[in-house]
């Protein structure tokens, strides 16, 4: 990773039998003279490999006999090869779309941002934006919102491309700019000491870049005009931590009921109101207004303390793209929490 690379898309169905080490999802190769990695497609046979390239190398002209003698260099061997594709891309490359909306028309996916592959970013964040955008529509459409609610959309989900095309680039960098000694594949102390470093450099990045649930559960809407934010303090957002909390603006924290269920199995597709502690919380103040503003609301009581302890509040008001939108102790404020988290009117 870093800089141009030389990808093939590849079919190898006797790779896994000359293979001198376990089996595993993705492969990598380094030396003083190439760095490379591949990753299963099918477990069985077919592989994306890629390959840096080195300078003065024009690989945009390479045949398919270069193709296999790199192929052929990082495998240390001669593999037999069917190839299915080959091309060049630019690792460490990320871009964030200046506007994710002119008018009518909204952009979302690589479209609007670009990431580079590290840390496999580019499809959750695609995901993520879908998912904002879709109920945004979908409460416009009905009437429940008015066109101000679509402009929440980049507001929300810009600041978040930026933070994760950030991070795989953090990423990149971290496993790019490895650079191996030419001792590396020595048969000698001096190369055993290289490898073994190299294998504790690798294992680290590794775990950094794909043990990441603070980049995935930890992304917020922090400024969002939406979000009836608490001002508590916040965990510090570091990619290999996640560290649940309910504070608007972010994924609501999981637990596992007593029957089994996840806490997630409660919410609804539309609104989800929370209703925890054995006190058993007025809920109608929101139920009223969602009555009248047309929206499906679904109130989830749940007893347990643990609950009230993790959301710290006992009613929790939760968006159907599942992301907290307010909590608080008091149902009076339903129409106000409402009107607010579609972008109706703020809070005074
Ligand atoms: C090497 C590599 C590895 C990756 N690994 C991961 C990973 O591990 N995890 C992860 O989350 N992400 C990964 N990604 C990123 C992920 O593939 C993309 O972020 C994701 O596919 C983006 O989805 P999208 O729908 O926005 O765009 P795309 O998947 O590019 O879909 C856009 C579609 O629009 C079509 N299209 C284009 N122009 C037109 C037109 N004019 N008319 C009609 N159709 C058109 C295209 O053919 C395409 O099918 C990787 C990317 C690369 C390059």
């Amino acid at each position: 990773m870093g800089g141009k690379m030389f990808a093939l898309y590849l079919r190898a169905p006797q790779f896994l039998s000359l293979l001198r080490y376990p089996k595993a999802w993705m492969y990598v190769a380094v030396n003083y003279q190439r760095r490379s990695f591949m990753a299963s497609v099918d477990g069985v046979a077919e592989y994306a490999f890629h390959a840096a390239i080195k300078p003065g190398e024009d690989a945009d002209t390479w045949t398919e006999k270069d193709a296999k003698r790199v192929f052929s260099e990082a495998m240390g061997a001669d593999i037999p090869i069917e190839i299915l594709s080959m091309g060049t891309w630019l690792a460490g490359h990320a871009l964030v779309a200046e506007k994710f909306q002119r008018g009518r028309v909204f952009i979302a996916g690589d479209a609007a941002h670009l990431f580079t592959p590290t840390g496999g970013l580019g499809y959750n964040t695609a995901v993520e934006d879908a998912v904002n955008l879709a109920w945004k529509l979908a409460s416009v459409i009905r009437g429940h919102a008015t066109l101000t609610l679509l402009d929440t959309y980049e507001a929300e989900r810009r600041p978040l491309a930026q933070r994760n095309t950030g991070y795989a680039r953090h990423f990149a960098d971290s496993v790019g700019l490895f650079s191996a000694k030419p001792e590396l594949d020595d048969d000698s102390a001096q190369g055993n000491e290289e490898r073994a470093k190299a294998s504790e450099y690798l294992n680290r990045h590794a775990r950094l870049e794909f043990n990441i649930p603070g980049v995935t559960f930890g992304g917020r809407y922090g400024d969002s005009p939406i979000i009836a934010q608490d001002g508590v303090d916040l965990p510090p957002d570091e990619p290999n931590d996640y560290v649940p909390t309910a504070s608007p603006g972010g994924r609501p924290p999981h637990a596992w009921l007593e029957d089994g269920r996840s806490l997630y199995d409660t919410f609804h597709t539309e609104w989800t109101l929370l209703a925890l502690g054995a006190t058993d919380p007025a809920t109608d103040g929101f139920k009223n207004a969602a009555q009248s503003m047309g929206i499906d609301l679904k109130v989830v009581r749940l007893p347990a303390q643990q609950l009230l302890e993790l959301y710290e509040s006992p009613l929790v008001l939760i968006r159907p793209d599942q992301i907290v939108a307010w909590r608080g102790a008091s149902d009076e404020d339903g129409q106000q929490v409402l009107s607010l988290a579609l972008g109706i009117h703020r809070i005074t």
